[in-house]
């Protein structure tokens, strides 16, 4: 399912803008990104045949800081998803108050069909291309769908060829080996779980809550490991290839090893289900952790869910989430709900950039502080403002946005008039 995504972004950005009262130069900017890099990526297939695919790295805000954002390959990657990526995480890390901008980057190609050698000329030859338009304090990439700590490896020791220079801060979501925080590959669920739990609480729901999960790649099946282990009832997961349902729960480490060994979840004792049956189940707290669209206005009518959480970027429509909100239906946005990665990618790159090492205790002590410090934030000026959360959380992170463009742009109006 492919929505467009760049409109929904914008229509984000719109619906604080209009809280906010902005005048035309902020909306302009905001609209816009500052940079976007088009680029044909040739790489070589392993018969020595040599193939070329579109890419992009767009860098929509630096205001904050360097853009940061991660990297995609999946087939439907277009110019304006990319862009719209980008624009969101400009929201994320202003609401999770890091000192870095919104970018995205992503190239159209099914990685699936790609041995691990065709993947590494692939990245590489990306990396080259876009090389002059990345740098740690320029615009820094990280993993996204389809891509790991593996890629990120190579986009590290490429750029390092290309500029001469050992440079582990120009990407983050390394392995460990190359400069890599501890807690990067399981971060975005650990701050997804983070406000789940305490969403939850704030709702009254019990402490064995049936959870569901649409996607289980890196955010879902973390995430359905985790609220398992904290005592929560994961009555259902999902893959590309369906679902599979168990209402007393599923034995979530088992459901993982099935994947590993038959490539689904659907391979699971369960009931089997569609996406669209799953996103219909009776339980307390629904993640899509998948891609964007996930949920559009028939399936917000079917939802039971008394709380939503957006793993995923993007993945309830507009219209979706207007549904939601007059359901009563809590949905915590994609914007905070997915944001421990980007956190977590923000304390590897000050890592890199400052030389240290942090623990694993330090990294998940700061993580969830900062992802309560951003609920809290986002409650709060949703009760008084009367809002969603996702509507506080644009207002919250767009106004950082424009305090900054504002300080940026003063500036520079007063060094010409004097
Ligand atoms: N791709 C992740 C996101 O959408 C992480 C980005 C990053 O770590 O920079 O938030």
């Amino acid at each position: 399912m492919t929505i467009d995504l760049h409109k929904l972004a914008l229509e984000t950005i719109d619906a604080a803008a209009d809280h906010l009262h902005l005048d035309g130069w902020h909306r302009a900017l905001l609209h816009r990104p500052e940079r976007l890099t088009a680029v044909q990526v040739p790489y070589t297939a392993d018969d020595g045949s040599v193939h070329v695919v579109p890419g992009y790295r767009v860098a929509h805000s630096t205001a904050r800081g360097p853009a940061k954002g991660g990297t995609r390959f999946h087939p439907d990657v277009t110019q304006e998803e990319v862009t719209g990526l980008a624009t969101l995480m400009s929201v994320k890390t202003a609401l999770m108050n890091l000192p870095l901008g919104g970018g995205k980057g992503g190239i159209t190609v099914d990685p699936k069909g790609l041995s691990e050698t065709e993947l590494e000329s692939l990245t590489r030859s990306y990396t080259r291309s876009i090389a002059a338009n990345i740098g740690p304090d320029l615009d820094v990439p990280a993993p996204d769908v389809n891509t790991d700590a593996r890629h990120m490896d190579w986009i590290a020791d490429e750029y390092g060829r290309v500029t001469g220079r050992p440079c582990p801060g120009v990407v983050t979501g390394k392995s460990l080996t190359a400069g890599g925080s501890l807690g990067r590959d399981t971060a975005t669920a650990a701050g997804c779980r983070t406000v789940v739990r305490a969403s939850a609480e704030r709702l009254g729901l019990p402490t064995d809550a049936r959870v569901v999960i649409q996607g289980f790649g890196n955010a879902g099946a973390h995430l359905a490991t985790m609220l398992a282990a904290d005592g929560m009832r994961v009555v259902a997961v999902s893959d590309s290839r369906g679902g599979i349902h168990d209402p007393n729960g599923l034995d979530i480490p088992a459901v993982i090893e099935t994947k590993a060994t038959h490539g689904s979840v659907t391979h699971h004792a369960g009931e089997i289900v569609t996406t669209e049956e799953l996103l219909a189940l009776p339980c307390d707290v629904l993640i899509p952790a998948a891609l964007e669209g996930a949920i559009e206005a028939p399936e917000a009518e079917q939802v039971q869910a008394r709380l939503i959480a957006e793993a995923a970027n993007g993945p309830c429509t507009s219209q979706a989430d207007r549904i939601l909100a007059d359901r009563g239906i809590t949905v915590i946005p994609d914007v905070l709900a997915s944001a421990g990665g980007v956190t977590v990618s923000c304390f590897e790159w000050q890592q890199n950039e400052r030389g240290e090492r942090w623990t694993a205790h330090q990294v998940a002590e700061r993580l969830d502080a900062r992802m309560d410090r951003a609920l809290e934030d986002l409650w709060r000026v949703a009760s008084e403002r009367d809002l969603t959360l996702r509507t506080a959380a644009c207002v919250l992170g767009v106004g950082r946005i424009v305090e900054a463009l504002d300080r940026r742009e003063l500036a520079a109006t007063d060094e010409l008039a004097s």
